[in-house]
């Protein structure tokens, strides 16, 4: 009831602020608004045996820095919210040869399969192509004076690490990963749930 008492007043003063060629402020609040609740992404789930189950459309996940800091360990946060880089050798999947999938450490996003990594002798954990595509997100890095192409996980912006074009067959690709960036499970048998 209140609110139809109050509703055509407030529509009255909206048509005169449009009607009085106001919108340059007005228009700025009205796309941020109409963009609310569209940040969605398309990416790839895999159940816990590497098994593709399909694409799924997700809402991006975006939290304030101090958020991220509360939720991961400090140099988690600084890899992949502050895109720093680990020491090589140093990360906890440098010299892991266990059967599993890597996910974002701070989303949970599937981004590689062990299949996939190779002994690249950097210290970094690298492999030859992402689990899907459609999971990372490649950007141009000009940072330190190189050019550099950098790996971010699609749904949260997570600074990942970096892809060169010097990496094995069948690709020819090697995807830097900063061990901080990730989280390891072991593979469970096909049919098995997500974790
Ligand atoms: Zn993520």
């Amino acid at each position: 009831m209140t609110g139809n008492h109050f509703s055509r007043p407030q529509r009255r003063f909206f048509l005169k602020v449009l009607g009085a060629g106001l919108p340059a402020a007005f228009s700025i609040r009205a796309s941020s608004a109409a963009t609310n609740g569209k940040g969605l992404v398309k990416i790839v789930e895999f159940d816990a045996a590497g098994v593709r189950t399909g694409v799924v459309e997700v809402e991006k996940v975006e939290k304030p820095l101090a958020e991220w800091k509360k939720q991961l360990a400090p140099e988690d946060f600084e890899v992949t919210r502050r895109a720093a880089t680990e020491r090589p050798f140093t990360g906890r999947y440098a010299n892991n040869h266990a059967d599993g999938l890597y996910h974002c450490v701070c989303c949970n996003t599937s981004l590689f399969d062990s299949k996939t990594k190779f002994e690249s002798g950097t210290g970094w954990p690298s492999f030859w192509q992402p689990i899907a595509k459609e999971n990372v997100r490649l950007r141009s890095d000009d940072s330190l004076g190189m050019h550099r192409t950098e790996v971010l996980c699609t749904r949260c912006e997570a600074h990942l690490g970096h892809v060169f074009d010097d990496g094995p067959p069948p690709t020819g690709l090697r995807y830097c990963m900063n061990s901080a960036a990730l989280l390891f499970t072991q593979r469970a048998k096909s049919g098995s749930k997500p974790s």
